[in-house]
């Protein structure tokens, strides 16, 4: 099932999330159409809270879809570890069509559970660090314009205000 995608403005986004607790045949149906959302998006990451549920669960696929070893489930992620700094555009599907260049460590190394509860330890780099922040920021209420300048976020929070005012958002 293709989720609609949760916006900028709705406040799911801006919650801190439950933690997963049971892994059981929900969760997985949860998943799946958590990947299929996100690949109908083109996008290369999904929070939960991105399809209006409060968990601390996302996935990731840096390929979009192209190479099925790279699908990654993170449950309960905690970041352990980063290095480095990185400017690149980045965008999010709950702020279509903007992209900003953003700061984030070249290196980062997360801690999480899969989808059948398994504990385990990845580092990534360069786009997958950036999923990895990008994912976990999502899941303590924050979005990637938290993390650019003040006067690009509040341009971006007034076009957000215009397009909702027109019912384009
Ligand atoms: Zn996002």
């Amino acid at each position: 099932m293709i989720y609609p995608i949760v916006k900028y403005g709705h406040e799911v986004l801006e919650k801190q999330t439950k933690p997963v607790v049971d892994f059981d045949g929900n969760l997985e149906k949860l998943v799946a159409d958590m990947f299929e959302t996100m690949y109908a998006a083109n996008g290369v990451g999904l929070a939960a809270p991105q399809v209006g549920i409060s968990l601390h669960l996302c996935v990731i696929d840096t390929t979009t879809g192209e190479d099925p070893k790279t699908k990654l489930v993170l449950a309960n992620p905690v970041i352990v570890s980063m290095e480095g700094e990185v400017v690149q555009e980045e965008g999010c599907l709950s702020l279509p069509d903007f992209r900003v260049k953003t700061a984030r460590p070249e290196r980062v190394t997360v801690r999480a559970q899969d989808a059948h509860g398994k504990e385990f330890t990845m580092s990534g780099e360069g786009l997958l660090a950036r999923a990895f922040c990008h994912e976990t920021d999502h899941l303590n209420g924050k979005l990637f314009i938290q993390h650019i300048g003040r006067l690009k976020r509040e341009s971006i929070k007034r076009k957000v205000r215009k397009m909702m005012k027109a019912g384009e958002w």
